[in-house]
């Protein structure tokens, strides 16, 4: 009689197997990351008991996934969540998923942030760099308000405020649109969309089909957004306030340059862990 697999270190190295013949980069991992998400079963109880059984009905669910993966669903889709700053952000289609590049960024407002500031996240998506600034300085009186053209991206947004715990003011609208005439922030940050749209086809498929096209997409040059928030943030930003962007890492002198343009001083560009530039950061001086 040939045995029914219901093992779970046989399960989870069909699992492996399935995802390496669809061609996925990390097959194990992303295995892995599946079989946790379904089992609820952490790694060291694993190896504890490779033999221990799974259920029908997780078998099935996992090999479900799998096939979603398979057809290069991204992981964070399936599983409903990603890692950012230490921190678990949920997400679904209608945001970009956190990437660790943007980590510089928040990284480099950290370094920036003094205690009372009153902060705007500009295109927040998921609102993993606003509620991740907030939850890191939240002894400090820091507020802050995110804004983004997506109302289904701002359900999303809401809801991880309320997952971490952090206060956070989020407002639909495109760009400025729906911060009053006359408010002025201490700091701006922004991950504006900024893939130049013929380079949008050569992404990877995980990002080509799955991420929202809108959050991506930053006209024929890439820079379409950072044009339009370098030059409406003056209206917005105190004197001596700080304007600070995650960049694709072959824009750095073109924004700075814009910043320039528009009155910004001491414009810097920080790499992210790759050793690409990846944030550029400006004070504003003018009146
Ligand atoms: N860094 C992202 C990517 O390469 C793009 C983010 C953005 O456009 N803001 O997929």
């Amino acid at each position: 009689m040939k045995q029914k697999i219901s093992a779970i270190q046989e399960i989870y190295r069909e699992g492996v197997k399935a995802l390496e013949d669809a061609g996925i980069p990390d097959a194990g991992l992303d295995a892995w990351y599946l079989l946790e998400h379904v089992t609820g079963i952490k790694r060291a109880s694993y190896y504890a008991h490779p033999e221990r059984e799974l259920g029908r009905e997780e078998i099935k669910r996992y090999f479900s996934y799998i096939e979603k993966r398979g057809k290069r669903i991204p992981l964070q889709h399936l599983t409903g969540e990603q890692e950012f700053m230490g921190l678990s952000f949920a997400v679904n289609e209608h945001v970009l998923i956190p990437r660790q590049d943007t980590e510089t960024l928040v990284e480099t407002a950290l370094e920036r942030m003094k205690p009372g500031m009153e902060v705007l996240d500009m295109c927040t998506g998921s609102g993993c760099i606003l509620l991740s600034l907030l939850r890191l300085c939240r002894e400090e009186g820091v507020t802050g308000t995110g804004t983004d053209i997506s109302s289904d991206a701002l359900a999303v947004a809401r809801k991880n405020a309320e997952r971490l715990h952090v206060q956070a003011d989020f407002r639909q609208g495109d760009l400025f649109e729906c911060i009053e005439q006359g408010r002025r922030f201490d700091m701006i940050l922004s991950n504006p969309p900024y893939i130049p749209v013929p380079v949008m086809d050569t992404l990877q498929d995980e990002v080509r089909l799955y991420d929202p096209y809108t959050a991506l997409a930053g006209g024929s040059d890439g820079l379409f957004f950072y044009g339009r928030i370098i030059g409406e943030s003056i209206l917005h930003i105190k004197t001596g306030g700080l304007l600070l962007f995650e960049i694709g890492c072959e824009q750095a002198e073109a924004v700075s340059g814009l910043m320039k343009a528009a009155g910004y001083e001491d414009v810097m560009v920080k790499k992210d862990l790759a050793g690409l530039d990846r944030v550029v950061a400006g004070m504003y001086n003018g009146e």
